[in-house]
């Protein structure tokens, strides 16, 4: 049976994997580097409450035909705000990814470091010193870091199809999770809000959400600016130069749980080819990631189907 290994488990990833499954008969094997599986679909447990601290909520205009999202709805694993095309999950986004990758080969804490060529097939070499062989390859990391892999492998792309990728980046952003004494009022029918502040950028209800079971969870995004200026800072140095927004916010009476850092998180801009690419042919080698498409929850997913089905044309031509 041949091989095809995924990197990452975020919804590009997941959804090109769905979709193989469905239409080929290949050993399928995902690796994500990562303790957690959902990529940016990410939500922590701290204290006795929950905070989703990567995506927040999503539309699924796009996306409604699909039988996994429709399937998604059903056995409430997402579920929308007051009839809109507000969509979330409310026991955390990372349900979703638990949910679709149920039944699928996981190597989770596997960092793919590089890739070389060892007779016909891929060997893939990752940080924690194992190897894996594989037919073809699908990545879907963040693509600074598909191209770092791929800079340090031995194996034929074309380059200039790298080139034009070599210019697209992503916004970082900083997150705090806080635990508040106050309820705020603005977000009584919303589940997040926008913030006019240099520093803060978005705020979001985690119970409004139903992701936490407990009230005043709040995720708290910094700004893009601050974010840059403040990246290698440790926390409790950041912590403290957001501390006037925050009692703006929130008075004095609040406690920071949780930080966390992306250095990825939106992208910045876009490539503008197709919803995915392949760079080897002749030994599939694909990319895909929400950078291909519009950068948020549905792109990922279509540009994981488009090179699923590239995929797929490519293995009925030979
Ligand atoms: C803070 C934040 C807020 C957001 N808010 C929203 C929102 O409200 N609505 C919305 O629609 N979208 C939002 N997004 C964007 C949305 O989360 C992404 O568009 C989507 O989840 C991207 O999926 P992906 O598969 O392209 O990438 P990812 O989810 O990033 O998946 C890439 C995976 O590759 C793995 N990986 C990377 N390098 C390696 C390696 N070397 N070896 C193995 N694995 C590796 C990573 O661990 C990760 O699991 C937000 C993102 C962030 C960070």
């Amino acid at each position: 049976m041949k091989k095809i290994s995924i990197i990452g488990t975020g919804l590009s990833a997941i959804f090109s994997a769905i979709h193989l499954r469905k239409n080929t008969d290949l050993e399928i094997n995902l690796f994500d580097k990562a303790r957690g599986l959902g990529g940016r679909l990410a939500t922590r447990r701290a204290e006795d409450g929950k905070f989703d601290h990567g995506a927040q909520y999503f539309s699924i205009e796009r996306i409604s035909n699909l039988p996994e999202i429709q399937m998604l709805i059903n056995e409430g694993i997402i579920s929308n705000i007051e009839d809109k095309d507000i969509y979330f999950s409310p026991d955390g986004m990372t349900n979703i990814a638990k949910k679709l990758l149920m039944d699928f080969n996981i190597f989770k804490e596997h960092k793919l470091v590089s890739i070389d060529k060892e007779n016909e097939n891929y060997k893939l070499f990752f940080e924690n010193g194992s190897t894996f062989n594989s037919d073809y390859i699908i990545m879907s990391c963040p693509m600074p870091q598909s191209l770092e892999i791929l800079n340090k492998s031995k194996i034929d792309f074309d380059n200039n199809l790298i080139k034009a990728l070599e210019d697209l980046n992503y916004f970082p952003c900083i997150v705090v999770m806080i635990k508040s004494e106050i309820k705020l009022s603005n977000l009584d029918k919303h589940i997040g809000t926008d913030v006019d502040s240099k520093n803060i950028s978005w705020i979001g209800d985690n119970y409004r959400k139903k992701v936490s079971s407990i009230e005043n969870y709040y995720t708290i995004q910094c700004s893009p600016e601050f974010s840059y200026e403040n990246f290698e800072n440790e926390y409790d140095e950041t912590n403290e130069k957001l501390k006037h927004d925050m009692e703006k916010i929130f008075g004095s009476n609040y406690q920071i749980l949780s930080n966390h850092k992306w250095r990825y998180s939106i992208p910045k801009n876009f490539y503008q080819g197709d919803n995915s690419l392949v760079i080897n042919e002749k030994d599939f080698l694909g990319l895909c990631g929400d950078i291909f498409t519009n950068g948020r929850f549905d792109g990922a997913i279509t540009s994981g189907l488009s090179i699923a089905d590239k995929f797929l044309k490519n293995e009925l031509q030979k």
